[in-house]
């Protein structure tokens, strides 16, 4: 499992950390009563303090403080009940405080873990090594007016969480992993809406390279603006071969900020690091240190859903699923409750093999969500007792299956209009089977020098039957009916 890249004087490995910025669901800003609606008019949900307006006094908005604690709860990790905000000193045209307020020393959240799962159902923790709360800037539009730049503020002040890992990722697959897991966990929450399109999730990725063997850190870039998780690998990929490249060639990686170019699929250089790095941060002294009283943490503690990991062993534990199932199923909150709708007080399992290839296969081809499902679970586990109860044949439940899809009809319903309910009754089969005996002594000769052909016969009759028949009642019959075998 471990990843190498081959290089022409030897074997190397990624060494990767990831910076990402999740923006908090919540109506109002971190620091003003403004609206954080995606999508308004240009510059319409701007508060004076968003536009740094002089004089301007920034009031603490206690969700987003909850939101974070959430998080940080969330990734198992350290809560610092005392954590400062301070200024990040520098000078943007979609900044215009001059500051951006930040954490920095003292954040809000410490040391955590975060649990990546591999498709074999193996995982790996991935250190967290803070999470802090600071202010988004506003948005530069280059493209809007030739020759000129425009400013929306409507960004300026809404809460971001910084979640800064440790470098424990190995590979461009393990920084999807860990990317797909903490937006399973955030939305899972309820912190963070998770929508990479909308920006609400981006991410900083920092790559180095060493031989294996080393334990040396090598020197990093940072890349920003990887604003999709295929991009994320694809820019995680690219940059650690240029380094390697480099590397190779007698040359050193210089640490720098770089940017991802997702039409060329290539890094480039943005700014060096030391000139940027002087933001000479200082506490806010507009705002007071950020105490948490005790019962506040705890009654957040309890307030907490069942997370990804919980559900996946419980749902291996109760419904008897493998590890990838289970997992697949608790990615998304809302498929987890579809899945637990259906298999409760039935067979877990293949009501898990119903959700997982027949749903979310027909799901994905229309380009639906779970939450947009037009089966419903309740209907889907009819159909499954509809199965149990030999009611139908599973040929025919794929059959229904693919109608309710179509209709968002009841499957009792079907069946029962379509007229295809399985037929048990030995002696309409039996009826049957003669005469498809009598009709082929050709095939009976066969039959009887390779058994085998009784599929053809069983063929035939479900044929005759419209696929209505019991396929064991079938058998049975067919065996007792057909001539021994020589
Ligand atoms: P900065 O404040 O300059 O962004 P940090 O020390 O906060 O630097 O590190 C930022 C990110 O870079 C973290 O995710 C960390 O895991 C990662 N990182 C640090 N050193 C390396 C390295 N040598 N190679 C890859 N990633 C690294
Ligand atoms: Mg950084």
């Amino acid at each position: 499992m471990t990843y190498t890249i081959e290089g022409n004087t030897g074997t190397w490995e990624i060494v990767c950390g990831l910076e990402v910025h999740a923006q908090v669901t919540s109506n109002a800003k971190l620091f003003s009563g403004a609206s954080t609606a995606y999508g308004a008019a240009p510059n319409s949900q701007v508060s004076p303090v968003d536009a740094g307006m002089p004089g301007m006094l920034p009031v603490l908005n206690g969700a987003c403080v909850e939101q974070a604690v959430k998080t940080g709860l969330g990734l198992e990790a350290l809560i610092n009940k005392v954590s400062i905000f301070e200024r990040k000193n520098y000078f943007y045209p979609d900044l215009p405080s001059g500051y951006q307020i930040s954490q920095y020393e003292h954040p809000i959240v410490g040391k955590g873990q975060l649990l990546i799962d591999f498709l074999d159902g193996s995982t790996k923790p991935i250190g967290i090594t803070r999470l802090h709360l600071e202010m988004d800037a506003g948005k530069s539009m280059h493209d809007q007016r030739e020759g000129e730049t425009l400013i929306d503020l409507n960004r300026s002040g809404v809460a971001l969480m910084e979640i800064v890992s440790e470098p424990d990722i190995a590979s461009p697959e393990e920084a999807v992993l860990y990317m797909r897991k903490l937006r399973s966990i955030l939305r899972y929450l309820g912190t963070c809406d998770g929508n990479m399109e909308e920006g609400s999730l981006r991410c900083d990725a920092n790559v180095s390279v060493r031989r294996v063997g080393d334990t040396a850190l090598g020197t990093r870039c940072e890349i920003k603006n990887v604003n999709s998780m295929r991009f994320v690998a694809r820019a995680i990929e690219y940059e650690a071969r240029r380094q390697i490249e480099l590397l190779e060639s007698g040359q050193k990686v210089v640490q720098e900020t770089r940017l991802f170019d997702a039409t060329k699929g290539e890094t480039r250089s943005m700014r060096g690091k030391e000139e940027a790095h002087d933001y000479r941060y200082f506490p806010d002294p507009d705002l007071l240190p950020v105490v948490l009283p005790d019962d506040f943490v705890e009654r957040l503690k309890a307030s907490l859903p069942e997370l990804p990991d919980k559900k996946k062993a419980r749902f291996m534990a109760e419904y008897k699923l493998s590890a990838y199932d289970a997992g697949v199923l608790v990615a998304e909150r809302a498929a987890a409750d579809y899945f637990e709708a259906v298999a409760k007080g039935r067979d877990g399992k293949q009501a898990a093999n119903w959700v997982i290839n027949e749903l979310f296969g027909l799901l994905a081809k229309a380009g639906k969500g779970i939450g947009e499902s037009p089966i419903s679970a309740e209907h889907l586990g009819k159909l499954l007792d509809l199965l149990r109860t030999e009611a139908i044949s599973g040929r025919i439940a794929k059959d229904v299956f693919a109608i309710m899809f179509e209709t968002g009809g009841d499957p009792e319903a079907i069946v029962e209009e379509k007229g295809l309910k399985q037929v048990t009754d030995t002696a309409a089969i039996e009826a049957i089977v003669d005469e498809v005996i009598a009709n082929n002594p050709d095939q009976v000769a066969t039959y009887q020098k390779n058994p085998k052909v009784i599929g053809w016969f069983t063929g035939q009759v479900m044929k005759a039957t419209g696929g209505k028949a019991n396929p064991q009642v079938v058998g049975e019959i067919l065996k007792a009916k057909l001539p021994p075998v020589d």
